[in-house]
């Protein structure tokens, strides 16, 4: 077979931007990205993207309309399709066994169910989202207790290793790319059929073939041993603010060691994609702070769904009387007591902080979490600052009491 008709449940954060790299290199393939959400479709099919990542909005510009396309119509998309992929959401469990910590299957679950449902001719099913080990065997499960006859299924493993912000540059020269197959005649040549697809702009030595479980197995290693390097070089940075050590200076030195290498040792308030953001409101919420909130990029909405989600608050009434969504950054500062930068966008580097002092009460303090700030020249005007992995000379702790604002 070969590929001409791609679907993608799921026009999430894996889903919309694989595909539109997929679209991009791959124009004799037709592929389109559904949502059970309209909403989430028609943000895909405006100006106004529903996810920001550097590059993305010039590449959907460039597809959309000609062989990428965003769309409700789930049915005709699974129909036409010779390939689906799967990329709903896994959030953690809120509920019952392992609730907190286990990822709850149910959207991937459903998505097979709608394509044994709607097949009518052989499909290969790839499993993209990050799930624990095994649940392909879910998916096959479904899928083959539920066989048409002319309709056969190939299940593949090909987890996403993107990072937000840098999504596009992460498709377009990805290290690796893993895709894991059964090992059988029909399921290795499922597996030639993906690797095709990314020979059209990945070279073949960046494409690693495994079986199935090893390749969700190594999605999840992955991950694993990158928290521990973020863990460590956070917990050095705890140690260098009681030493007087800088933790920039000792990432540099030790990632020095090719052993070790430089990536990931930056220490920072978080590096996932549920923003830290949202916990260190969550504490502050909890210390009886009022917050002044500003973010360019995600909508008010969002915001508040963040904020009282489940996992995150079991009051959203404490989030929404105590919490105020601003604009700007200069009218969300206007009397508050401290400012706390948790993202890095390159707008709050360009503030003018000497007019940000004189709105603020004093004494006015600054938490620095992205260590982007020109830290001593905010302390010239005055203000107290503080940031990760360093001691500052002038520096006060935060205490959460009256306003606070969060960036
Ligand atoms: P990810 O980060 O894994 O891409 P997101 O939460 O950003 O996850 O996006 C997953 C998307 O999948 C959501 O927009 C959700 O509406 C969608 N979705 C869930 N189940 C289905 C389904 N069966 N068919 C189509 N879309 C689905």
């Amino acid at each position: 077979m070969v590929i001409k008709n791609i679907c993608c449940l799921g026009a999430g954060y894996v889903g919309g931007p694989t595909c539109s790299v997929i679209a991009l290199k791959c124009p004799n393939i037709k592929v389109t990205v559904c949502d059970k959400s309209a909403e989430r479709i028609s943000q895909w099919n405006s100006d106004k993207l529903p996810i920001y990542e550097p590059g993305l909005d010039e590449v959907v510009r460039k597809c959309r309309g000609v062989n990428l396309f965003f769309s409700t119509d789930i049915a005709k998309s699974i129909q036409e399709a010779d390939l689906i992929f799967i990329s709903v959401n896994t959030p953690t469990k809120t509920f019952g066994n392992g609730k907190g910590r286990a990822a709850d299957l149910k959207y991937i679950e459903g998505a097979a169910r709608m394509i044994a449902d709607l097949a009518t001719n052989n499909k290969i099913v790839v499993e993209k989202s990050t799930v624990p080990v095994k649940a392909a065997e879910i998916i096959m499960k479904i899928l083959r207790a539920n066989t048409k006859p002319g309709v056969e299924y190939q299940i593949l493993s090909n987890p996403e290793f993107l990072a937000e912000g840098s999504a596009i540059v992460d498709l377009l020269e990805a290290e690796r790319v893993l895709i894991g197959g059964e090992d059988t005649t029909e399921g290795q040549k499922a597996v030639q059929e993906l690797c095709w697809i990314y020979e059209h702009w990945i070279p073949a030595k960046n494409i690693l073939t495994t079986n199935t479980w090893s390749s969700e197995l190594s999605k999840l290693a992955a991950n694993a041993f990158l928290a521990q390097r973020i863990s460590s070089i956070n917990s050095l940075s705890a140690v260098c603010e009681a030493t007087g050590a800088d933790v920039s200076e000792v990432a540099r030195a030790v990632g020095r060691d090719s052993r070790i290498g430089p990536k990931f040792l930056e220490a920072s308030i978080g590096d996932t994609r549920e923003s830290p953001a949202i916990y260190v409101s969550k504490t502050l919420l909890d210390e009886g702070a009022k917050l002044h909130i500003y973010d360019p990029k995600v909508e008010i909405d969002q915001i508040f769904y963040e904020l009282t989600h489940p996992c995150v608050t079991s009051e959203p009434e404490v989030v929404k009387a105590n919490v105020t969504i601003h604009h700007t950054a200069y009218s969300a500062v206007s009397g508050v007591h401290a400012i706390v930068l948790c993202t890095e966008w390159d707008e709050f580097k360009e503030l003018d902080f000497k007019k940000i002092y004189e709105v603020m009460m004093k004494p006015a303090y600054i938490f620095d979490g992205r260590k982007i700030l020109d830290h001593e020249a905010l302390q010239n005007i005055g203000f107290h600052v503080q940031t990760i992995g360093r001691r500052l000379s002038r520096t006060c702790s935060i205490r959460a009491q009256g306003s606070q604002t969060t960036l």
